[in-house]
């Protein structure tokens, strides 16, 4: 069975080898969605024009999308190659999986939110869970839920508050705030899992809990997740978040992309209401996002002067990483001007200590705005990076990697970066 997986991903890397191997595409010819490449496609016309474009990690852009979608470009004058399926093939039947979990693993809200209750009634010397805010739907009384952070150190009076003025220095890592980047939230989980249990047995761990306060938010977006995980086995590409207020866009279109919406640098492109990069109506207009906002204000205090070209100091305390997909990318600021930020040479630094553990490419962002990490660095000068994992084709790529690629790439890949960002977080621009 194993020989056979491993045979299925190799193929998985051809383009159109791929879909007369998967059971998906023959169940939903008409509708299946791919990843097509666009040769001479420009990111922001095809995304302003209503497409779901992706990163081509160092080939043509990339559009999400099923055969219409295709049919459209090529109306525009585009030739679309197919590139890979989105869906993978789902190795374990949801009954044969643990409860909560969809696409063979992937785990739901719910599951999320049980982790953390459990975590915390297994490790209370550690950990401390909170309640930082509502999702969209939760704040128009449609069900939704809390938005949960986790404190996790070794517990001394007056760790884990949410007050800037910490004795201990802080490193925050936060996942799916872009829901359908399942593989995400599940390095969240086994993050928070790593260091919970390795306290007081692994070294490293035992000693970055002592010093340091890892603070982890699993699942910014939640409804989104909700949406995404209720596609069972062929998840739905929710991106953005649930606010559906005059949209008239097709499910999973509407929402706001929180990964917009902050507020700092707010504007620019993402203007179409049902484009998956829609910055909302105004900055921080969305729950999720001023939950985050405040959060961060709470975590981390304002180390770094108003103008656009103050330098953080070599004393600031501090690390945010975002995790997306895809592309094998790590991102620090700018994300509002194609300009180095006044602390270039400091997160080039970082991001390669962190590079030297997953093999990502440290590039700047550039061409977004309303990010997360331009809010975290612009705003409170704390060292911010984006993580785009995963390659864009092949069964642990895209957004729908197959589960077993968590244990098998993701985490391994990832774990040494995050250990490097926490203990880098006492002073990350003194390299
Ligand atoms: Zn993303």
């Amino acid at each position: 069975m194993k020989l056979r997986i491993g045979v299925l991903a190799a193929a998985l890397v051809l383009p159109f080898a791929v879909a007369s191997t998967t059971s998906v595409a023959q169940a939903r010819p008409d509708s299946t969605p791919y990843y097509w490449q666009v040769p001479g496609g420009d990111e922001h016309v095809l995304s302003e024009a209503g497409f779901d474009v992706e990163h081509g990690a160092g080939g043509p852009v990339q559009v999400v999308g099923d055969q219409g979608v295709a049919n459209r470009l090529m109306g525009l004058g585009y030739r679309p190659v197919k590139y890979d399926t989105v869906y993978k093939q789902v190795v374990a039947s949801r009954a044969e999986v643990a409860a909560d979990t969809y696409y063979g693993g992937y785990h739901t809200v719910t599951a999320h939110e049980n982790h953390l209750t459990s975590v915390a009634a297994a490790y209370p010397a550690l950990t401390q869970v909170f309640d930082i805010g509502d999702s969209w739907r939760k704040t128009r009384g449609q069900g939704g839920h809390d938005i949960w952070a986790i404190c996790i150190t070794k517990k001394k009076a007056g760790d884990c508050a949410l007050n800037p003025n910490s004795a201990k220095p802080r490193f925050a890592l936060i996942a799916q705030i872009h829901a359908r980047e399942l593989a995400t939230g599940e390095l969240a989980w086994k993050w928070i899992d790593h260091v919970t249990k390795g306290y007081g047995t692994d070294a490293e761990v035992t000693s970055i809990l002592d010093t340091t306060e890892l603070w982890v938010v699993p699942i910014v977006n939640p409804d989104g997740v909700d949406i995404a995980a209720s596609g069972g086995n062929q998840p739905l590409m929710q991106r953005k978040n649930a606010n559906n207020t005059g949209a008239s866009c097709s499910t999973p279109s509407y929402g706001i992309d929180l990964n917009r919406n902050s507020s700092f640098k707010w504007g620019g492109a993402g203007t179409s209401r049902c484009g998956e990069t829609y910055q909302g109506t105004g900055a921080a207009s969305e729950p999720e996002t001023k939950a985050l906002e405040t959060w961060f204000k709470q975590l981390f205090p304002d180390q770094r002067g108003p103008g656009d070209n103050d330098v953080a100091p070599v004393t600031t305390k501090g690390v945010m990483i975002t995790a997306h997909s895809y592309g094998n990318l790590i991102m620090p600021p700018w994300g509002w001007t194609w300009n180095a930020n006044p602390n270039a040479a400091g997160l080039a630094a970082l991001g390669n200590k962190m590079k030297a553990f997953n093999g990502y490419t440290v590039v700047a962002e550039g061409d977004t705005t309303g990010t997360t990490d331009d809010f975290t660095y612009g705003n409170l000068g704390i060292a911010s990076y984006t993580f785009e994992l995963g390659s864009g084709s092949g069964s642990c790529g895209g957004f729908f990697p197959q589960y077993s690629c968590m244990d098998s790439l993701f985490w391994p890949k990832n774990k040494g970066a995050l250990l490097t960002a926490a203990k880098a977080a006492k002073a990350p621009y003194a390299s």
